[in-house]
């Protein structure tokens, strides 16, 4: 199997994150037994995690028991450094991603990195996106959103033509979450505007046209299933065929351009992945577990082996021969 969304977190002091930024910039806490930790944003704790996170062997470890052949590894998003100042954050981007290959180094066929970019600053993402695949990565990371700014935007256009161009495969993830005080409990902002944002990146791309001025080449996948876009699809063509103001940037109906992207498959229930398969093509879901987080799939490919509407050659797909052609790993030998 390869699972193409996992998360990593550098074992980052409180002085290396300081010296970044004081106030926003993320370190890690690691606990008195060296297993349990804490992502910290300046003085706050932001996350719970544990040493998988963290600790390349100790993940690999826990992939042999999963039987995990590959796994990619991207950034956990608050590493994003979105809101600060181009400069510092394409800086940190780039000491990122240098951690993001070394996490890797050690075990070349079971993880390999996506990188991250300052995305605030055009020029200095597409020069990061660019030097990062060439240092080892295997495709980037962004955010569904630059603050006010959804995948539609000119900036954010032209940074996926660039991807495009030079055959950097892209994940879209989504984070900073809409809702505000709404969501503030029970994990809602996990549960209801994480699929809202994932919908809202693939939309934007759609309704504003986007999608015309974007090569056919780019490889684009969303995660989380695209949140709640498969589902509501057919709301979108309905609103697309009855109004105008729907219509009015965007010329095909937009289940039309459901077959330039891909989506991980990480849906949890068997009717939700029949419903993802079925719109978006068994060819353009790939196996991603969120590991090594609560919300992710605990027995990572439990969903896609236990599916049985799904042929034995769209179950290879899906947990693994998809990703290797999205993300051009085909030369790379797997362990199992
Ligand atoms: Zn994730």
């Amino acid at each position: 199997m390869i699972d193409m969304h996992s998360h990593f977190f550098p074992a980052l002091s409180r002085e290396e994150a300081h010296a970044a930024d004081a106030e926003r910039a993320p370190w890690l806490a690691i606990g008195p037994d060296a297993v349990q930790g804490e992502i910290m944003v300046g003085e706050r704790p932001f996350r719970p995690v544990y040493r998988a996170l963290w600790d390349p062997e100790y993940r690999v470890a826990e992939l042999d028991q999963q039987g995990v052949a590959m796994q990619l590894v991207c950034a956990t998003p608050v590493m994003f450094g979105y809101a600060w100042d181009a400069r510092k954050a394409a800086d940190w981007a780039a000491r990122m991603n240098d951690l993001a290959v070394d996490f890797c180094a050690r075990h070349p066929t079971r993880l390999q990195p996506l990188s991250q970019v300052p995305l605030q600053d055009l020029e200095r993402a597409c020069a990061e996106v660019s030097r990062a695949q060439a240092a080892g990565c295997v495709g980037v990371q962004i955010g569904n959103h630059l603050g006010d700014k959804d995948l539609d935007d000119d900036q954010l256009v032209d940074f996926l033509i660039h991807c495009a161009e030079q055959s950097i495969p892209v994940l879209v993830h989504p984070w900073d979450m809409m809702g505000g005080k709404r969501m503030k409990k029970w994990m809602l902002p996990w549960l209801v505007s994480m699929a809202a944002e994932t919908q809202l990146g693939m939309l934007s791309l759609i309704l504003s046209g986007a999608m015309e001025r974007i090569p056919e080449s780019l490889k684009i996948c969303f995660a989380h299933g695209g949140g709640s876009f498969a589902y509501l699809l057919g709301r979108a063509d309905n609103a697309w065929q009855h109004r105008d103001i729907v219509r009015k940037d965007c010329p095909r109906p937009p289940s039309e351009y459901a077959r330039r992207f891909h989506v991980d498959g990480i849906v949890f229930e068997p009717g939700a992945l029949k419903l993802l398969v079925d719109v978006m093509g068994a060819d353009r879901v790939m196996l991603g577990s969120d590991y090594p987080f609560p919300l992710g799939e605990q027995r990572i490919g439990e969903l896609v082996r236990s599916a049985e509407f799904l042929s034995p050659a769209q179950r290879r797909g899906i947990l693994g021969e998809n990703a290797r052609e999205f993300f051009g790993l085909k030369q790379l030998a797997l362990a199992a």
